[in-house]
């Protein structure tokens, strides 16, 4: 098992990097002062936040992409961009798809009942969607 700090540290996750070109994209829009910069993208319970500098007069408009991000961020599976939701694995929070979940699951320490239990209650949250 990865370490997970090692994990919120690494680039931004895969399944993630669409809807964050998509909120770069509209941020490009904006007009933004030429010292913008986004100083940080982390992964934290399971959703993407976004850390920037000197928005200046844009700063609500900026701060309205990166909340919708966020939100975005927090049902699209972090592997793989399809629908996800946000999975406890082992005391910490990752946003997955059931497919990805699933082959999480074979990373955390825990009772095979309880790996049972959690796929199968997985399968129902997707149930509309699979
Ligand atoms: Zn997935």
């Amino acid at each position: 098992m990865r370490n997970q700090k090692e994990n919120r540290r690494a680039k931004l996750p895969r399944g993630w990097r669409k809807i964050y070109r998509y909120a770069l994209l509209e941020l490009k829009k904006l007009d933004l002062p030429d010292s913008f910069r986004i100083t940080a993208v982390h992964e934290t319970d399971g959703s993407l936040t976004v850390e920037y500098r000197d928005a200046g007069d844009r700063e609500t408009a900026v701060r309205k992409i990166l909340s919708a991000l966020k939100k975005q961020s927090a049902s699209t599976c972090r592997d793989c961009g399809r629908q996800g939701r946000l999975c406890n694995l082992g005391g910490y929070s990752l946003t997955l798809c059931h497919r990805c979940f699933n082959k999480y699951y074979g990373d955390v320490s825990a009772g095979s009942s309880e790996a049972v239990y959690l796929a199968e209650k997985m399968k129902s949250w997707f149930r509309w969607y699979y």
